[in-house]
C-alpha cells in the first residue's frame, strides 16, 4: 500500500486492499494466513508477557523462557525428537543456510534440482568457494531415487540436501529411504521439510537435520526451526549472544515461537482430515481441468503428491496473461522467491517440462479457506479465460 497522507488516497490503498482481500486465494505454497487461535496465542506476548527469554534474572524473562521452551516441547512432540534438538530460526531460508554453512573447502555437497533457491543459492556460493556440489536430477515427477544418490555419493561427501516436499509440483520424496542410502555411508542428511510439515505426517527417524517455517502452516511469518540430531555440530551463521545453545544468536522471538507452537498444535488435530479434503478439492479441479479444457497437461507425480498442490501446463497460454486475467482468484505460476525472475520455472524444466509448455504452468494451492465452490468457480473462470487467449494468440 502506497502511503499518500491524503483521505482519498488512503480510501484507494483500502479498496485495493479489499479487492486483494475479496480475491479467493490459491497460493497456498507461498505462506497461508495465520489462524485467529494462533494470533490469539500469541497476543500476551507482545504486551504483558513481553520479557527477554534470555533475562531470566528476573521474573519478566523467566516467564518468556518459560513460555518459549514450552513451545519448544511441542514442536520436539509434534516430530518426535528432544526439545535440546530444536533451535528457533527466523525461517526455512535462515534454516537452510546454516546448515550449508558447515560445509568445507574440500567436502563435497549433494542436493536436488528441484530444491528450494534457499539451498540451491547458497549451494552454487559454496561451489565458488572450493566445495564440490553435485545437483541429482529427478525423474519426470520429480523424484529423486535412492539409487541415484547411492552413486553420487563420494568419500568426501558431507551432506545430502533433499526436501521433504516440493512446493512447485508437490512431489513428496522417499526422504526416509534417503536418509538411509546416508546412514550406509556414514553421510549427514539435511531435509527441508518446509513444504510438508503440517500437510502430511513426518517421521526423522535417520534424519540428521531438516528446516521448517510457520507461515506455511498457518502461523506467523518470520520464525523457523531447525532440527538438530543430538551429536551433529554446526558452526552459527549468525554469532552474538549465545541464544538457542549457541546455534543461532539474537533474542528469540517469543510471540512467533509461541506462535508456530500454536499453529503446529492445531495442525496436530486437523491435519489427518484435512489432507483427505484437500486431495478431494485438488481431485476434482484436476478432473474438472483435464475433461473441460482442451491440450493440458499435469505436472508431478499423481500419487505421492501434497494434497492440496496441482500444477497445470496450458499449452499455447502465458501464464501471467492467465494469472492477470484470473482476477477472481489470488493464483501463482510457481514459487514466490522466484517472483520477478524471467523464464520458465527451473523445477519444471528439471522434470523435463518443455520451455513452452513450462510457461504456461500455474500452481494451484488449496488450503484452508477453500471449497468446492471455489474450485468449481475456478474451472468455469479458466475455461472461459484459456479459451479467449488462445482465440486473441490465433487472431
Ligand atoms: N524451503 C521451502 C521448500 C519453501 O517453500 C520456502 C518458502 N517458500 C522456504 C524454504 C523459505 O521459507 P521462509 O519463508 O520461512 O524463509
Amino acid at each position: 500500500m502506497k502511503a499518500t497522507g491524503d483521505a482519498g488516497g488512503l480510501r484507494s490503498s483500502l479498496r485495493s486492499a479489499s479487492f486483494s482481500i475479496m480475491a479467493i486465494y490459491l497460493d497456498h505454497h507461498a505462506t497461508t494466513p495465520c489462524d485467529p487461535r494462533v494470533v490469539e496465542a500469541m497476543l500476551p506476548y507482545f504486551t504483558e508477557d513481553f520479557g527477554n527469554a534470555a533475562s531470566i534474572t528476573h521474573a519478566h524473562g523467566r516467564k518468556a523462557s518459560m513460555a518459549l521452551e514450552d513451545a519448544r516441547i511441542v514442536l520436539a512432540r509434534f516430530l518426535k525428537v528432544l526439545p535440546p534438538e530444536i533451535t528457533f530460526t527466523a525461517g526455512a531460508t535462515e534454516s537452510n543456510n546454516i546448515v550449508l554453512n558447515l560445509l568445507q573447502p574440500g567436502d563435497h555437497l549433494i542436493t536436488g534440482e528441484t530444491e528450494h533457491k534457499s539451498i540451491t543459492v547458497p549451494a552454487e556460493r559454496l561451489a565458488g568457494r572450493g566445495v564440490e556440489v553435485t545437483f541429482l536430477r529427478p525423474d519426470r515427477e520429480g523424484f529423486v531415487h535412492p539409487g541415484v544418490l547411492r552413486e553420487a555419493i563420494r568419500p568426501n561427501t558431507r551432506l545430502v540436501s533433499i526436501e521433504a516436499a516440493n512446493g512447485e509440483i508437490g512431489t513428496i520424496q522417499p526422504y526416509r529411504e534417503l536418509a538411509a542410502v546416508c546412514a550406509e555411508r556414514g553421510v549427514l542428511f539435511h531435509s527441508d521439510m518446509t513444504q510438508a510439515a503440517g500437510k502430511i505426517p513426518l517421521d526423522l527417524t535417520g534424519v540428521h537435520l531438516a528446516s521448517f517455517s510457520a507461515h506455511k502452516l498457518y502461523g506467523p511469518k518470520g520464525i523457523g526451526a531447525l532440527f538438530i540430531r543430538r551429536g551433529v555440530r554446526i558452526e552459527p551463521l549468525v554469532a552474538g549472544g549465545g541464544q538457542e545453545r549457541g546455534v543461532r544468536a539474537g533474542t528469540v522471538n517469543v510471540p512467533g515461537a509461541i506462535g508456530f507452537a500454536a499453529a503446529l498444535r492445531l495442525r496436530q488435530a486437523e491435519m489427518d482430515g484435512e489432507a483427505v479434503r484437500l486431495t478431494q478439492l485438488r481431485e476434482r479441479l484436476r478432473e474438472g481441468i483435464v475433461e473441460s479444457i482442451e491440450n493440458v497437461s499435469v505436472n508431478g507425480p499423481r500419487e505421492l503428491r501434497l494434497p492440496g498442490n496441482l500444477n497445470v501446463s496450458f499449452d499455447r497460454i502465458e501464464a501471467d496473461s492467465l494469472i492477470l486475467a484470473m482476477k477472481r482468484f489470488s493464483l501463482s505460476s510457481g514459487s514466490a522467491c522466484s517472483t520477478g525472475e524471467k523464464g520458465p520455472s527451473r523445477v519444471l524444466q528439471a522434470i523435463g517440462v518443455g520451455d513452452d509448455a513450462a510457461i504456461g504452468s500455474i500452481r494451484f494451492g488449496l488450503g484452508a479457506s477453500n471449497r468446492a465452490e471455489h474450485i468449481d468457480m475456478l474451472i468455469d473462470d479458466l475455461k472461459r479465460v484459456v479459451r479467449k487467449l488462445r482465440e486473441i494468440a490465433v487472431a
